[in-house]
């Protein structure tokens, strides 16, 4: 409500990570394949495009002009290494393009926009200034500018992920969910089935409506979701919203579980083992990025388990925004040993144990967590 703590900053919020939407819808379209000039490979060899940056520079632009200019810390994905090789300039070009344009519409979305085009060094400038490494002291933004973006390349799933740390409590979570339908049952058709449907017949009502945005603020035990705005209108908040809450199933054969679809993130092998020896029977369901955590907030599946192999870290900017909506929905957000996940320790998620375990409630959880001890000797993660 009005009035409550935070209240600004989750509008804030909301309305960046809308309008983060509609910038990575826009590049989507544009992209005709994995080309070499629209998407860059990192130096781990994940790809990286226009949308990453321009995400990135948008909200940092849009977080530090609210709340107080460079003293604002973010932490995000994104720098500026391979955006400032000379082969990149064409790249480069196009992202302050996408940046500027996104920022000329932010007014439909009741944010502030630029006096003056945002040049070159400005866009560097504003993307550079999302290295802070958090902590457990302050307040810190984190930033996932475009979480999956392989996804992303391939027209499949990719979240934009925003949440809000205040002394290493997280207060805030926000994802964009862009190609993840306001109903269950559309996730059943592929992204160009909507397009090509919605140009011979504008959608109707809002059971068309193509993407989300999930939003949640910790301890109120309420988490929202909201349609994306078409081009052009103007967002209307906390208006259209309207709250979800986790599955009610708790039954392991009913349950579905959902993993990454790359098996360099996580270990498939063991996680069919866990998902076995719990009693789930359902094929697992394979989602690129962040769109897990909102399918259980939203009760379209009950589990996420995710295992990483020996040597990776996870990042808080790719978990942050979707515990706390997932706990607000009513689930249960634990590492492997049952733990709350630590955000305080910086850029990584430090002693994470074994995994993450996601669920729709407690019942599923103790089962999950118990399957995991039984499994663990067995296999050689
Ligand atoms: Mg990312």
């Amino acid at each position: 409500m009005e009035g409550d703590k935070y209240y600004e900053e989750l509008g804030v919020a909301v309305r960046v990570v809308h309008l983060a939407c509609s910038l990575c819808q826009r590049v989507q379209e544009g992209l005709v394949s994995m080309s070499s000039d629209q998407v860059k490979s990192k130096d781990d060899d994940s790809p990286v495009t226009v949308a990453d940056w321009g995400v990135q520079a948008t909200v940092s632009w849009i977080l530090s002009e609210i709340f107080g200019g460079q003293n604002v810390s973010i932490v995000a994905e994104e720098d500026v290494q391979t955006l400032s090789k000379v082969d990149s300039a064409g790249l480069l070009e196009t992202v302050v393009n996408t940046v500027n344009e996104c920022l000329a519409e932010a007014p439909n979305y009741g944010l502030p926009r630029p006096d003056n085009v945002l040049g070159t060094s400005q866009i560097l400038e504003t993307i550079s200034r999302c290295n802070s490494t958090g902590g457990p002291t302050g307040r810190h933004w984190i930033l996932d500018p475009v979480d999956g973006t392989l996804g992303f390349v391939r027209k499949d799933q990719y979240a934009i992920a925003l949440a809000l740390m205040e002394d290493g409590e997280l207060i805030l979570g926000v994802l964009g969910c862009p190609n993840y339908p306001m109903k269950k049952e559309w996730l059943n058709y592929h992204h160009e089935y909507y397009q090509s449907m919605s140009q011979m017949s504008p959608p109707a009502s809002d059971s068309w409506e193509k993407g989300c945005v999930m939003y949640a603020r910790k301890g109120t035990g309420e988490a929202w979701m909201q349609p994306l705005v078409h081009q052009q209108k103007k967002l209307e908040w906390p208006n259209s919203a309207r709250l979800i809450c986790v599955s009610s199933i708790d039954d392991p054969a009913l349950a579905t579980f959902c993993e990454s679809v790359q098996k360099a993130n996580s270990n498939h092998s063991f996680t069919a083992g866990v998902a076995h020896s719990a009693g789930l029977r359902k094929q697992p369901l394979r989602v690129y990025s962040m769109v897990k955590y909102a399918a259980i907030a939203r009760g379209d599946a009950e589990i996420f388990m995710k295992f990483a192999r020996s040597g990776y870290k996870e990042k808080i900017w790719d978990h942050a925004a979707g515990v706390v909506i997932i706990e607000e929905a009513g689930g249960v957000v634990t590492d492997a040993g049952g733990r709350p996940l630590d955000f305080s320790k910086g850029v990584y998620l430090e002693g994470l144990d074994r995994g993450i375990i996601a669920c729709s409630g407690a019942t599923l959880h103790e089962k999950i967590i118990g399957a995991v001890y039984a499994s663990w000797d067995s296999s050689n993660l």
